[in-house]
């Protein structure tokens, strides 16, 4: 069953759910699902739990230990501007930045370039926000009537959603200056910004049984619909892809795993409104 092994992540989860109000901040600092319940908890020291030896982690997926906790503070920000993605009506600004010092081991300091590029994918897929010009989407519970997104990356101040990737320390510095706490673990979306913890992103969320390439996608798609105007879905039927607006790090409850908000037929995944 899908909850089973998870079913105690939700519960540690609680509390983060209710401040962030966004699934996706899933724990990640473990490689096990059950390990993972403690890192709540354990916040940057957190290394020893996802360190356990009961689970064989992929050599792509880099320990606890491995990722640094913190970095500069400061951030750099993906220059110029993007293509325009899409051809949907509501033009969404965007700005990508990582933080500065981001290095560890043999791995080159991350460039907020190469961080925007797999920004830029996620939007640009076939199945993601971009094809709503093909489908657009009318929802009155959100006020959406036909619409239709299209994406571009600026550097300027003039956004809609402003991107970081930042080690926990700094996500936590700057999560926790606006009443969430992110424990060194979670990722966090305050005003127009959604704080990426490295964390997360390099490890992904234990016992979410999609490839990392498929769980940025649906991290970056989940927190950019809700920029888009979209609250949190639940399952819409056992054996159905999940909303992408779902929080299914959480737990998938019948539906099958989906990281695009849409099908391949060009429908909307949708589901009911969940209470948040
Ligand atoms: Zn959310």
């Amino acid at each position: 069953m899908p909850i089973n092994g998870r079913l105690l992540v939700p519960i540690s989860l609680a509390l983060v759910m209710a401040s962030t109000a966004c699934g996706t901040a899933a724990p990640v600092s473990g490689q096990a699902g059950v390990v993972v319940t403690m890192t709540p908890d354990a916040g940057s020291n957190a290394s020893a739990a996802g360190s356990a030896p009961d689970d064989t982690p992929s050599p792509e997926v880099p320990t606890d230990a491995e990722i640094p906790t913190r970095a500069a503070g400061t951030f750099a920000t993906a220059t110029g501007r993007g293509r325009v993605i899409g051809t949907g009506k509501k033009r969404v600004r965007y700005r990508v930045s990582v933080e500065r010092g981001i290095v560890w081991g043999d791995i080159p300091a991350w460039e907020p370039n190469e961080f925007a590029e797999s920004i830029e994918q996620v939007l640009a897929a076939p199945n993601g926000w971009a094809s709503s010009a093909q489908h657009p989407v009318t929802n009155a519970a959100v006020n959406l009537t036909r619409a239709s997104w299209s994406f571009q990356r600026v550097d300027s101040s003039k956004i809609d959603v402003d991107v970081r990737l930042a080690t926990p320390r700094t996500v936590d510095r700057l999560c926790g200056a606006s009443g969430v706490d992110t424990q060194g673990v979670y990722s966090c979306k305050y005003g127009k910004t959604i704080m990426i913890n490295l964390r997360r992103w390099l490890q992904g969320a234990p016992g979410y049984p999609v490839s990392m390439e498929d769980y940025h996608a649906g991290v970056i798609n989940h927190e950019f619909g809700h920029f888009l105007g979209f609250a949190h879905m639940r399952c819409g039927g056992r054996g159905r892809p999940g909303p992408v607006m779902m929080t299914q790090t959480m737990g998938l409850h019948g539906c099958v795993p989906n990281v695009s908000p849409f099908a391949r037929n060009g429908q909307f995944i949708s589901g009911p409104w969940a209470p948040s």
